[in-house]
């Protein structure tokens, strides 16, 4: 940490702030300037009191922070990325491009079926699909429930697709974690920091989405709260941002995921059908997605997207998903993974 003090302080005031410093346990370096003095505080900030508060105290201008809030997530903690596992398919850099796909909702069995059918012919290795949905409004469908959860367990048994699908509530962790092979955390929880912790537990991979107005940093100390609790399966899941945009529903911050390259070893998945709301956008973000090395894609695909129960308007068809799938290829080559 760096406190910076007050100009033209006398000798006896900065001494004050020297003591406190190392009365919190950080070694203390003065550098005087002309004006202005600097204290440079050797000591590590993740086990040491911060020193933030310190901007309480009038001697005190600003108090910098050197190190990053997150470890475990940050590539100092672990050079290698992590590659998640489920069910025996590897998702990661270096890993093969993972296609998650399937409706927003979990309709019907026969909406499940034939969706999963469809994914499964164009390389989608992962079906999604919500059982448990967080909505606006409560006057629209809220999912299926339990039952969904079967629908997606036959999908499963059927198709042999692992299974993706949301948990919504601290109450259903121990249920959805019983069908699902992967856990998603959803934007509206994406800080509900005792429902992350109790589905960390579980020991499920965790696809952790973007919080609708969510800072990278804010967003990695989500994931933290997996790691530092025992589970390191997370994905994250870039999913749009809101911004002041209105021909999206969301922006779709392409940005964050080569940040997060940089960042975080962790997987880093790209929803570009909640990311934009606009089917006729799905595709064309889906290969940008690739092109930036992300680890794969969540995307939501419907029969017929005119009659879903909910996000109609952003899922793709049959015919559009195998463009999509199709269309991704060269990307995929491009960036040096394994088909
Ligand atoms: C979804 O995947 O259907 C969904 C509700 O996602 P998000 O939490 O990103 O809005
Ligand atoms: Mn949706």
């Amino acid at each position: 940490m760096i406190v910076v003090l007050r100009p033209n302080l006398p000798p006896e005031e900065i001494d004050k702030v020297v003591a406190e410093v190392a009365k919190l346990g950080y070694e203390p370096r003065t550098i005087r300037g002309e004006v202005q003095t600097v204290i440079a505080c050797i000591g590590d900030e993740q086990t040491h009191r911060p020193l933030e508060t310190l901007v309480a105290w009038p001697q005190v201008e600003t108090v910098l922070r050197v190190q990053k809030r997150y470890k475990l997530v940050s590539k100092e903690a672990r050079k290698e990325p992590t590659v998640v596992t489920v069910n025996g398919q590897k998702i990661g850099a270096g890993q093969p491009f993972c296609l998650m796909a399937g409706p927003c909702s979990v309709e019907s069995e026969e909406q499940l079926m034939t969706t999963a059918r469809a994914v499964k012919a164009q390389g989608a290795t992962i079906l999604r699909g919500g059982a448990f949905k967080p909505r606006t409004s409560p006057y629209e469908f809220q999912g299926l429930g339990e039952a969904g959860l079967k629908m997606l367990a036959a999908a499963r048994a059927e198709f042999g697709l692992a299974i993706i699908t949301e948990v919504l509530a601290e109450k259903d962790v121990d249920l959805v974690a019983s069908y699902a092979d992967v856990l998603q955390i959803g934007a509206r929880n994406a800080q509900n920091f005792a429902l992350i912790t109790a589905a960390a537990k579980t020991g499920k991979p965790i696809l952790l989405k973007r919080g609708l107005s969510m800072r990278i940093e804010e967003w990695l100390l989500a994931a933290e709260y997996v790691l530092s609790n025992g589970n390191p399966n997370v994905l994250l899941c870039e999913r749009g941002i809101r911004t002041f945009e209105t021909y999206t529903r969301n922006t779709l911050d392409l940005a964050a995921v080569a940040i997060l390259k940089q960042e975080t070893h962790l997987p880093v998945i790209v929803d570009p059908s909640q990311g934009c709301g606009r089917a006729d956008l799905v595709i064309e973000m889906c290969k940008a997605a690739a092109a930036l090395n992300a680890d794969g894609l969540l995307v939501e695909v419907h029969p017929n997207p005119a009659e879903a129960w909910s996000d109609g308007q952003q899922q793709v068809d049959f015919e559009r998903f195998a463009q999509l799938s199709q269309s991704l290829k060269p990307f995929v080559a491009a960036v040096g993974r394994p088909a």
